[in-house]
């Protein structure tokens, strides 16, 4: 009984992964081979600058599970990108995948046998992860200090792979919310949530995408949508500071009065710069504040889709 099956949608951002194409279409397909669900595979173009088009129309002429997303520029993904996909997507469950494959397709089974068992949201925990040092060390003082610091409960070494249920995926999609950040609002939907361990191995094809200013940006962008931290320090700072000025300020007025005109050369100095700096500070993070407010108020949304491509049922070339 082919259409009593469920289907289970694999949303996959792609960037110019042209190279990858072919690979994520034979390894996802070949998961869905003798598996009781149905796939729709959705490729999410960010607005790639090399040959995919060419391979999105070969992959939809030639098996009508395949649909593509198509972005009228790059909207600098995956976020915004997985999100239309999560709009997108038909199945009664959706898997994240990225393009290059880090993450194994083949972990689809186990991420549906939790989800058969129940669980509204199955992700993959990355235990071992190949590549350079510094970007390991990077990933994993990320998701320590973002479990640390958020009001949600982050899984560590959790990346967006990942299967959700569909009243899952119906309820991130609804929110009105622009700065997604899907790891994030997964997290905070709550339900039944478990991982599966599984190692991560370094891509195989191309470059990673990403530059080191863009990791930055993502870590930014999940700390200051899912923590209120930053800002809690620095009322706290400011407390501090005020006080430790107010107990300077009397201790000059002291020494003012009772010895001669202080040298303080270099006390007005160091005050000067520290003050200067936490002012800084926190106007720096004040402003990470400002910046979400007012991209929220504008009410942007955070794409946008150029056209879909797919075969229509019953289509014959
Ligand atoms: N990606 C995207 N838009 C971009 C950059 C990347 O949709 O502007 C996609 C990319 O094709 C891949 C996923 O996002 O499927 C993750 O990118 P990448 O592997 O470069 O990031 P990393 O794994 O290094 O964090
Ligand atoms: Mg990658």
């Amino acid at each position: 009984m082919e259409n009593s099956m469920k289907l289970i949608s694999v949303v996959v951002p792609c960037y110019n992964e042209f190279d990858n194409l072919q690979n994520v279409y034979d390894r996802v397909t070949a998961v869905f081979e003798n598996f009781p669900y149905q796939l729709e595979l959705l490729l999410v173009d960010d607005g790639s600058a090399d040959k995919s088009r060419e391979k999105y129309d070969e992959l939809v002429a030639l098996d009508e599970r395949v649909r593509v997303v198509l972005m009228s520029r790059n909207f600098s993904g995956p976020e915004p990108i997985l999100f239309a996909g999560l709009k997108t997507a038909k199945g009664d469950a959706v898997v994240l995948l990225d393009a290059d494959l880090q993450d194994p397709p083949e972990l689809i089974r186990d991420f549906a046998k939790k989800w058969e068992e129940g669980y509204s949201v199955v992700y993959g925990v990355r235990s071992k992860r190949e590549g350079s040092l510094v970007r390991r060390i990077g990933y994993t003082c990320f998701y320590r200090i973002i479990r640390y610091l958020s009001f949600v409960d982050f899984p560590v070494d959790a990346g967006h792979f990942s299967l959700l249920d569909r009243r899952v995926v119906d309820i991130i999609a609804s929110l009105s919310e622009k700065d997604v950040f899907v790891r994030g609002l997964r997290a905070w939907v709550g339900f039944k949530q478990i991982g599966v361990e599984y190692n991560r191995p370094d891509r195989e094809f191309g470059e990673t995408t990403f530059s080191f200013f863009r990791y930055v940006r993502t870590a930014k962008d999940a700390i200051v949508n899912f923590s209120y931290k930053p800002l809690e320090y620095v009322s706290s700072i400011a407390i501090g500071s005020a006080t430790l000025t107010a107990i300077a300020g009397f201790f000059y007025l002291y020494i003012a009065f009772t010895k001669d005109a202080p040298r303080g050369f270099f006390t007005l100095l160091m005050a000067i710069l520290i003050l200067g700096t936490l002012q800084l500070v926190a106007l720096g993070v004040i402003a990470e504040y400002l910046i979400r407010i007012f991209r929220e108020v504008k009410a942007r949304p955070p794409y946008v889709i150029d056209k879909i491509l797919e075969k229509k049922k019953g289509d014959r070339e």
